[in-house]
C-alpha cells in the first residue's frame, strides 16, 4: 500500500514535469523537440549555442518586468530624463566595452544595436556624414569582395559609390588592388572585414593603412571595422591589437551580440569616437529631448539588460576562458582533419575552418555553411568553432568524415 502511494506520487510528479515542458500547442511542441535535437550538431554558423541567460529570464519574470513595456529610444550617452528605458545599463555596457577596443572613456560614443548589420549601417552612415561634413565632398566606399554582404547592401541603400576591391585566395583585401582603385580626389570610407564570411579572413589593416598613408592628398579618411564575429572574442586574447582603435586607427567598429556573446536573439554593439559623433547631421527631436544621431527611433531595451547581465555573470575572465577554448578547439579540428587527410584550411586569428565539402547528409546533419572556390578544389563547407563546438563533438564529426572517406575509397577500388 505504502509502495503504491510512493509510485503514484512519483507518477504525478513526473506528469507535472512533462506538462511543464509542453505548451499545449502541438505544432509548437514538435518544433521545440526538432530544434532541441538539431542544436546538438549545429556547426556551420557563428552563433554561440550555450546561451547563458536562464538566470536572467528567471529574474526578469520574477521581478515582474515581463509586463513593463520598455523602449530605449534616444541617446544613451547623453543624460536623458527618466523614461521607461534601460539606457542607464546600455551606457554601462558601452563603458565596459569601449576600453576593450582601446577607446578612451571621454572620447567615445556608442549604442547597443539591433544586429551586426545595424552596426555596419551606423558605421557607413556615420562615416559618410563625417567625411562630407569635413570636406564637402562625396566619399567613396572601399570594401573587399569577400566582406559580408550587409556592407554592400547598406552602401547601396545609402546611395554611396562603392568600389569592390579584390581579395587574395585566403579572403583578404589586396593592398595593391586598393592602391590601384583609390580616387585621391575624394574622401575614402574604408570598411575593413573582420572577417570575411566564408573563409574567416581578416583584412590586413596595417598594410591597407600604409597604402592610405602613401596618398596624403586624399581629402579625408574614415575606417569602419565590420567585426561582427571576431570583434567578440579578439579583445579577450593576446591578439587584441587587431581590435585596437588606436593601433589600427579605425573610427568605428560593429560587433554582434548573438555570436560570441551568445545573446539569444540578434543585437550588437556600435562604438565610435566623439569626433565622429560631433560630425553628424542634426535632427533635433524635441519630444525625445535630444539630437538624434542614431538611425532607429525605437530601440530594444531588453538586449542592453542581457548584455549587462552577462558582464556581471561571465565578465572579462569568463570570456577570456571561452576565447581560449575556441582557439584550442579550432586548432584541434584543423589537426584532426589533417590527420585523416581531409583537405582543409584556416586563416590566422580565425575560428573558422573550411574544407572539402562532405556528402549532403553530413552537411545537413551538421548544418554546415557551403561555399565554392576553384582555388581550393571547388565545393567547400565550413565549421565555425564557437563555444559549443567541443573536442568531443569534433571527434564525432571527424569520425563521420573518415567513414565517408573510407567508403569512397572502397568504391573507387571496385573494378
Ligand atoms: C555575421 C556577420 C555580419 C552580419 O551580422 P548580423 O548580426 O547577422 O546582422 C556582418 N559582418 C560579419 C563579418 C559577420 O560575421
Amino acid at each position: 500500500m505504502k509502495r503504491n502511494i510512493i509510485i503514484i506520487t512519483l507518477l504525478l510528479a513526473a506528469s507535472q514535469y512533462i506538462v511543464a515542458q509542453t505548451s499545449g500547442y502541438q505544432k509548437l511542441d514538435e518544433w521545440v523537440s526538432v530544434w532541441k535535437e538539431a542544436q546538438k550538431t549545429t556547426f556551420g554558423y557563428p552563433a554561440n549555442q550555450i546561451s547563458p541567460l536562464h538566470s536572467f529570464y528567471k529574474w526578469y519574470v520574477e521581478a515582474g518586468m515581463d509586463v513593463v513595456n520598455l523602449n530605449n529610444a534616444g541617446d544613451p550617452m547623453t543624460d536623458n530624463p527618466e523614461r521607461l528605458s534601460s539606457q542607464a545599463f546600455e551606457r554601462d555596457v558601452i563603458e565596459f566595452f569601449a576600453p576593450l577596443y582601446d577607446f578612451d572613456k571621454d572620447d567615445v560614443w556608442g549604442i547597443v544595436t539591433h544586429s551586426g548589420t545595424d552596426g555596419n549601417n551606423h558605421g557607413i552612415y556615420f562615416g559618410a556624414n563625417y567625411l562630407t561634413n569635413k570636406t564637402n565632398l562625396e566619399p567613396i566606399v572601399y570594401v573587399s569582395d569577400e566582406a559580408h554582404y550587409s556592407n554592400m547592401r547598406v552602401a547601396h541603400l545609402q546611395d554611396l559609390e562603392v568600389r569592390l576591391i579584390k581579395s587574395d585566395k585566403m579572403g583578404r583585401m589586396i593592398p595593391e588592388e586598393l592602391d590601384k582603385s583609390l580616387d585621391t580626389l575624394r574622401p575614402a570610407l574604408l570598411v575593413y572585414a573582420m572577417g570575411s564570411t566564408f573563409k574567416g579572413a581578416i583584412d590586413d589593416q596595417e598594410a591597407l593603412n600604409r597604402v592610405l598613408d602613401s596618398h596624403p592628398g586624399i581629402p579625408a579618411v574614415y575606417r569602419h571595422v565590420d567585426a561582427a564575429l571576431f570583434g567578440g572574442y579578439l579583445p579577450f586574447t593576446s591578439d587584441n591589437k587587431m581590435v585596437s582603435h588606436k593601433a589600427m586607427r579605425f573610427e568605428s567598429i560593429a560587433i554582434s551580440g548573438h555570436k560570441f556573446f551568445g545573446i539569444d536573439s540578434p543585437c550588437g554593439l556600435f562604438i565610435c569616437t566623439r569626433d565622429v559623433y560631433e560630425n553628424q547631421t542634426d535632427f533635433n527631436v524635441t519630444y525625445l529631448n535630444g539630437n538624434m544621431r542614431m538611425i532607429n527611433c525605437s530601440r530594444d531595451a531588453l538586449q542592453p539588460l542581457k548584455f549587462w547581465w552577462l558582464i556581471q555573470t561571465i565578465g572579462y575572465d569568463g570570456w577570456a576562458r571561452q576565447a581560449k577554448q575556441m582557439k584550442e578547439c579550432t586548432a584541434y579540428l584543423k589537426q584532426q582533419l589533417d590527420a585523416i587527410k581531409w583537405p582543409c584550411w584556416a586563416n590566422e586569428y580565425s575560428n573558422t575552418v573550411f574544407f572539402r565539402r562532405p556528402s549532403a547528409d553530413i552537411v545537413k546533419k551538421y548544418t554546415l555553411a557551403q561555399g565554392y572556390d576553384e582555388n581550393f578544389g571547388g565545393e567547400l563547407a565550413h565549421v565555425v568553432v564557437m563555444q559549443h563546438v567541443t573536442k568531443e563533438k569534433i571527434d564525432n564529426f571527424v569520425a563521420e568524415l573518415k567513414q565517408q572517406a573510407e567508403c569512397a575509397e572502397k568504391c573507387c577500388q571496385k573494378p
